[in-house]
């Protein structure tokens, strides 16, 4: 049992997993209640008159390759969202056991965390040293009910990624005592995916991918958490059965197709020379004092107080995130990197 496990809730270690209806190949199907013709329209693979697999193999074994793990150590989710959820399901017991989270990092966390009853402590990243991880602060605030630590690097909305040592070091001293929950949604736009050095780091260790990002798939819903395999296969018992669906399965398995990483490759690069071309030109647009450094397919802009620059972008029918409500990034947007012409367009409205 990996150390993983042992922190669980005893209730999910225990669960016993739904016993889906059987499904063999060449086989009549009057085993799970279905229909048995298509739906006008069905142009899916196996029909949408039948359920998915109980758990997407195939799905599964095409994102372990295009990840480098091996498919016992991922489970499908939809959208990395409902990795965060399986983890604090999976690992506090409402009332009783805690997260921390580093803000100012995604909000979905803290709201996953309040549903399941879970408290939240924060220990804030280090804004003075660039939003940095504050590593000694999240040890010293552990206590006996922490399970988790949620790391989203690079990180949402700051766009920095915390170097590897330092979830090394949180790994290896919270050994046998918490989980290190490392959000990964936007290490493809890294200059390189350092995920594959930290996925062998240990037992402690979950990585949550995503597809919305660099795959563009943000519409099918698909993401997968990585991890120790006795500690994957559990908390993929707390997902329904059928839960993947047959038309995400279908367009997932079409765009991960061998033949697709050349144009994925391509647009990403693209990205990435507009992250360039934003960063050069927004600093010399009148009202923005900083631009934050970024690993990310978004850049943290910092405005002169009362400068407006969200209204400009709206006058100019671009919509960027304002953050100016967060204490923790003040007078800050962001603003996610778009296509050549829409960023054309987003210099246009800053400009005016
Ligand atoms: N993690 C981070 C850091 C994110 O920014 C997002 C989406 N904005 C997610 C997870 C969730 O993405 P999805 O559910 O689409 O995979």
């Amino acid at each position: 049992m990996s150390s993983a496990v042992a922190l669980l809730r005893p209730a999910i270690r225990g669960l016993q997993a739904y016993r889906p209806a059987d499904y063999v190949p060449g086989f009549v199907r009057l085993n799970a209640n279905e229909a048995p013709w298509r739906p006008p329209g069905d142009e899916s693979r196996e029909g949408l008159n039948r359920y998915p697999d109980p758990r997407p193999a195939e799905l599964t074994r095409r994102m372990a390759t295009h990840y480098g793990v091996a498919p016992e150590a991922l489970v499908v989710t939809r959208g990395s969202s409902e990795a965060i959820d399986l983890l604090i399901r999976g690992f506090c017991e409402a009332g009783r056991d805690e997260i921390i989270i580093c803000p100012p990092t995604f909000g979905m966390y803290e709201v996953y965390a309040r549903i399941q009853g879970a408290a939240v402590r924060t220990v804030p990243l280090l804004r003075d040293q660039g939003y940095a991880l504050d590593v000694d602060g999240i040890l010293a605030s552990w206590s006996t009910t922490t399970r988790l630590v949620f790391v989203c690097s690079p990180n949402n909305p700051t766009g920095n990624a915390f170097p590897e040592a330092e979830i090394r070091r949180l790994c290896t001293s919270l050994a046998g005592r918490g989980v290190v929950a490392l959000d990964a949604a936007y290490a493809d736009f890294c200059a390189e995916d350092r995920m594959h050095a930290l996925l062998g780091l240990g037992e402690n260790l979950v990585v949550l991918r995503t597809l919305s990002k660099a795959l563009g798939l943000a519409g099918v819903r698909c993401g997968a958490l990585i991890g120790p395999p006795d500690l994957v296969e559990l908390l993929g018992r707390i997902l329904p059965p059928y839960c993947f669906p047959t038309t995400s399965q279908d367009a997932v398995l079409r765009c991960l197709q061998s033949d697709s990483g050349t144009e994925l490759e391509s647009r990403r690069q693209t990205l990435l020379a507009e992250r360039r071309r934003l960063l050069a030109a927004l600093p010399g647009i009148a009202g923005i004092r900083q631009v934050w450094p970024s690993e990310t397919n978004f850049l943290l802009v910092e405005a002169e107080p009362g400068s407006g620059l969200a209204e400009r972008a709206r006058q100019g029918g671009v919509l960027v995130r304002d953050f100016s409500w967060d204490p923790l990034l003040p007078n800050c947007v962001r603003i996610t990197v778009g296509s050549p012409t829409e960023n054309d367009q987003l210099l246009q409205a800053l400009a005016n």
